[in-house]
């Protein structure tokens, strides 16, 4: 039998009309969410949500943090949902910090990175607001898998088969940062990262503001990204974002 768990990894919160054109004024709150996929020997974990306090990331810490305040309570890490050590492979669909906080915990998983996210690593941009001291020094060192390579995959998406047994496919979801990746697990839940904030906010893309949409790294790409999982969607698989709350006590399978 597999299971796909969600963990709530600490959460931020948002005025929307900020952030988007035409919306009531609302605070929102958005968990910092991990998915965790266990089938057979394998355990693959999807993001690691927020890092445990005090950060100690340096300037570009404390302006990310102003402009995105994070809470994360005791018992909200990663590390504190789960035991770390059964995890095999952690995938990363992005470098924010809501996504990378906990890699911290696991020194002995093996890491999935798109060409795209190994690249931001190398050479960041102040716009791709990667915290390089929320990774680990052994991060450097890490067991990195070799990057997907793409192609034409079900529901009209770019996959590639993580383990080749079509269980758990990759999926190219370019435009929020470069090389973000989402993940189609037993061609039946596809987790879709920040490919939107929400699902309510899918296809809305062109009623973000001029600030959040600095922040994205294409937003033609985010579009059609948008069109290409609405189109999924109708199709029958179940999108799930990472920032939007979802039950924590059942099989999301
Ligand atoms: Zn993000």
């Amino acid at each position: 039998m597999s299971e796909l768990l969600f963990f709530a990894c600490g959460e931020t919160s948002h005025e929307m009309s900020r952030l988007l054109r035409g919306v009531r004024r609302e605070r929102r709150v958005f968990p910092a969410g991990a998915f965790l996929y266990r089938s057979g020997t394998r355990s693959v974990l999807f993001d690691t949500g927020y890092a445990p306090e005090p950060w100690r990331a340096g300037p570009g810490g404390w302006a990310y943090r102003r402009m995105l305040p994070p809470r994360v309570g005791p018992g909200d890490t990663i590390a504190e949902q789960l035991d770390p050590a059964s995890v095999t492979h952690v995938v990363l669909s992005h470098l924010h910090p809501d996504h990378i906080g906990g890699v911290r915990f696991f020194p002995n998983a093996a890491f999935v990175l798109s060409d795209g996210v190994r690249r931001t690593l190398e050479r960041p941009r102040l716009r791709d607001g990667v915290l390089r001291r929320l990774l680990p020094t052994w991060f450097e060192t890490a067991t990195v898998l070799p990057s997907p390579v793409f192609g034409a995959g079900p529901h009209g998406l770019r996959t590639a088969d993580l383990f080749g047994d079509g269980s758990y496919l990759l999926v190219d979801l370019p435009g929020h940062a470069h090389g973000h990746l989402g993940a189609l697990i037993e061609d039946s839940v596809l987790l879709a990262g920040d490919a939107a904030w929400g699902r309510d906010l899918l296809g809305e893309e062109r009623r973000i503001r001029a600030l959040p949409r600095l922040v994205g790294h294409d937003m033609d790409e985010q579009r059609r990204t948008a069109r290409g999982l609405l189109a999924a969607e109708r199709e029958g698989l179940r999108l799930l974002f990472s920032h939007d709350r979802q039950p924590t006590d059942r099989n999301l399978l």
